[in-house]
């Protein structure tokens, strides 16, 4: 099968690999029908998570069909349409009974080394590398699917590929991050990152009972997609972020604070620019913390920090004293999506809630090179890219 392959620090290319091939009872095999690219595959991309090794099939936003199924398989048969769940989980493990599937103890064999060595994920990601359980990515034309019974959402509805597909990461990455700020009624929540999990986060923070939405980003199409989602926007190159939220909650502070950012600023425009290259250089080496940092300045006291942005290994300069004298919360974590798979189902069957307002590139499977390039470097508008194998 075509697939899209890891090759090196911003280098992915279409490879022929062998198809994937029912390993254990509780295997499926997908034909995958749409597929996305991640703000988290940027940093395999851009070399942030160290663990890739070449050849790795990449992806973990997939939906599809499922074409075949392993002997112990009781939930899903062949013709069924699914979405899956980026978070490979088992189901069954102490973590996984608690709804807190992104911590299944069995799904990824390095867990130890994932966790304790590289500051990474210990449940198994697709898509990931070795480290987060090996398993092959979702940018292809075939995916095995480990724990069918557990993990894959059956779509039974009519609705199209472009509505159900983000229930794979980005809504539910959202609605937890916005569920994980314990918004009260009224509240206003700041989101760093207008990128589709900030999105996304912008959406639930309304369903969850904010009060007032504040996004920053710098990239217009993107803020101007946060305003299309009635949330005042702040373009952090022009203004400061501090002043300016301070000046809008009479110096109070956002309430609550969720950084859809993560460890790296992936808003640094064209890597081919050297002065771009020189900023991305120095923010990584000095300020891999900056959003972080600055939520944590800007969040009230008593209030809330929520992180759904990805951080890997150890991060400095994160003002502890600060934020332990305010006595702000802190929630984070990689998205337990089976948790919220079936709400969030339910939003969109019922018609509260369409995310696929967030795709503007639509491509082929082959196009998928230029595509990373054109999401990383937010050329044409892009804010979500859905490839079609
Ligand atoms: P993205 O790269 O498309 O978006 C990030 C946005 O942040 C960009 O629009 C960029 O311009 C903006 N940004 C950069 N620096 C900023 C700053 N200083 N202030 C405000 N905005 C800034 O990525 P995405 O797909 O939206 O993902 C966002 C983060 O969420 C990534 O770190 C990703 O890995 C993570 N993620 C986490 C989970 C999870 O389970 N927790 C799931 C999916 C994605
Ligand atoms: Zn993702």
């Amino acid at each position: 099968m075509r697939a899209l392959c890891w090759h090196g620090r911003g280098d992915v290319s279409i490879d022929y690999v062998p198809d994937p091939i029912i390993l254990e009872p509780g295997d499926a095999i997908v034909r995958v029908t749409a597929t996305a690219i991640c703000g988290s595959d940027l940093h395999l991309y851009d070399g942030v998570v160290p663990t890739m090794e070449y050849g790795d099939v990449l992806g973990h936003e997939p939906m599809g069909e499922v074409v075949e199924v392993g002997k112990g398989v009781t939930r899903l048969r062949k013709g069924d349409r699914v979405v899956v769940p980026f978070v490979v989980a088992c189901g069954s493990c102490f973590f996984c009974k608690r709804g807190e599937h992104s911590g299944c103890d069995v799904s990824n064999p390095n867990a130890h080394m994932a966790l304790e060595l590289m500051g990474q994920s210990p449940a198994g990601l697709f898509g990931y590398s070795h480290m987060m359980g090996g398993f092959w990515g979702g940018q292809a034309e075939y995916l095995r699917v480990p724990f069918a019974d557990v993990g894959p959402i059956k779509i039974e509805s009519g609705l199209s590929d472009e509505q159900v597909l983000f229930l794979s990461d980005i809504f539910p990455t959202g609605y937890f991050a916005a569920d994980l700020c314990g918004i009260e009624a009224g509240d206003t929540v700041a989101v760093w990152g207008c990128g589709p999990v900030g999105q996304m986060a912008i959406r639930s923070a309304w369903m969850l009972g904010a009060g007032r939405v504040v996004a920053i980003d710098r990239v217009p199409e993107r803020l101007r997609m946060a305003e299309a989602g009635k949330a005042e926007t702040i373009d952090f190159e022009e203004t400061q972020v501090y002043d300016r939220l301070m000046e809008m909650t009479r110096g109070r502070g956002p309430d609550r604070c969720i950084d859809a950012v993560g460890c790296e600023a992936h808003g640094m425009g064209s890597m081919d620019a050297v002065v771009d290259r020189v900023k991305t250089a120095v923010m990584l080496a000095t300020d891999r913390a900056h959003v972080l940092r600055e939520a944590i300045r800007c969040c009230r006291k008593f209030g809330t920090v929520s992180i759904p942005g990805v951080y890997v290994g150890e991060v400095d300069n994160v003002p502890m004293g600060a934020a332990m004298n305010k006595g702000l919360t802190f929630r984070m974590g990689q998205t337990p999506v089976q948790r919220y798979s079936q709400q969030l189902l339910a939003k969109i069957e019922s018609g509260e809630f369409d995310p696929s307002f967030v795709v503007t590139h639509r491509l082929p499977l082959e196009q998928g090179p230029e595509a990373y390039k054109t999401f990383r470097d937010k050329k044409d508008g892009c804010i979500k890219v859905v490839l079609r194998p």
